[in-house]
């Protein structure tokens, strides 16, 4: 395994990535520490993690633990991804030794992207029974959800695909500020259990990664005094036009960057209550430039599962935060 090299930069940006909520000051936090959850004690924020990612916990010192668990290992724990994804992702921030010759990106700013084949649109009946019934349950799944399907497929761009790897999906096109199309979602519209929800746009064909953009960036003008910042694409559905989605919880620099660039006069953080920590250190981050933000914690359902009058009674009812 290759060494990897952190620093509190690279660990935040790594917890951010695998959506691991955190805390980086107040009750129990060290100066060169931030705490997280511990996937052995349960315990909420005890578990400290240095600039230099070694780890700690308060409440149960790893007792039962042969060894004192690695930092990955408390990471692959926590976020249930695979070690794979967890040393992939590792490797994208903190330094290793490997790392040092950097890969030259091949120029991509010429290419386009496609939506994968196979894919149709949900307003023209088909002629085949079998893509007509998977037309009418991926319809079906946008009705219930409280969506307009054509309304989603004239100004969102959404469609449906049986494609090899994305099969049984919405594809849902994350467009530039230019309205080129540069990364999708592919979500799943069986709601059976033993699928993702989202699969990602292989990196070798989207033109920007989906934590470098925001979704609904292309509605966004001047005349956008707030912003709305959501997790997913279906609750910048609900919100409509204003709201930008993250594609997760955590904030990436590039998508702070994006919107201290549309210096917005208000920001509001709509994000499911376990990422408020996430929420709170962006918000941190963009206070400088935006003179009003709002840190609004979503319990229970979803954005997308709500109504547009609750959300904004949310917001309504929620101070201004303070830093
Ligand atoms: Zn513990």
């Amino acid at each position: 395994m290759k060494w990897l090299k952190w620093d509190r930069r690279s660990i935040v940006n790594f917890l951010d990535a695998i959506e691991i909520d955190y805390k980086t000051g107040g009750k129990n936090v060290g100066q060169n520490d931030l705490n997280i959850d511990c996937p052995f004690c349960y315990a909420d924020k005890h578990l400290s993690v240095s600039d230099k990612g070694l780890v700690y916990c308060w409440v149960c010192n790893f007792e039962g633990e042969e060894k004192k668990p690695s930092f990955l290992k408390i990471a692959h724990l926590l976020s249930g991804r695979s070690w794979n994804e967890i040393f992939s992702i590792a490797e994208e921030f903190a330094e290793s030794e490997e790392k040092e010759t950097t890969k030259k990106e091949p120029e991509k700013k010429d290419l386009l992207l496609h939506y994968p084949p196979s894919t149709h649109f949900l307003s023209k009946p088909l002629n085949s029974p079998i893509l007509e019934t998977e037309r009418l349950k991926a319809i079906n799944y946008l009705e219930k959800r409280d969506f307009n399907f054509i309304f989603l497929e004239k100004v969102y761009g959404v469609r449906f695909t049986l494609a090899k790897n994305f099969i049984q999906r919405l594809i849902i096109p994350i467009f530039d500020e230019s309205g080129k199309m540069v990364n999708w979602f592919a979500r799943d519209y069986t709601n059976k259990s033993d699928r993702s929800r989202y699969k990602d746009c292989p990196s070798s064909i989207s033109l920007i990664p989906k934590n470098k953009t925001l979704y609904g960036l292309n509605f966004i003008g001047e005349k956008n005094k707030t912003i709305y910042l959501v997790e997913g694409p279906t609750d910048q559905w609900r919100i409509g036009n204003g709201a930008l989605a993250v594609g997760k919880s955590a904030v990436s620099p590039e998508q702070e960057n994006i919107i201290r660039r549309l210096k917005p006069e208000s920001l509001i953080y709509l994000f499911d209550e376990g990422a408020t920590g996430r929420a709170i250190s962006s918000a941190e981050r963009l206070s400088a430039v935006i003179p009003e933000i709002k840190i609004v914690k979503i319990k229970g359902a979803d954005i997308a599962d709500r109504t547009i009058e609750n959300v904004f009674s949310l917001i309504e009812s929620t101070n201004p935060a303070k830093f």
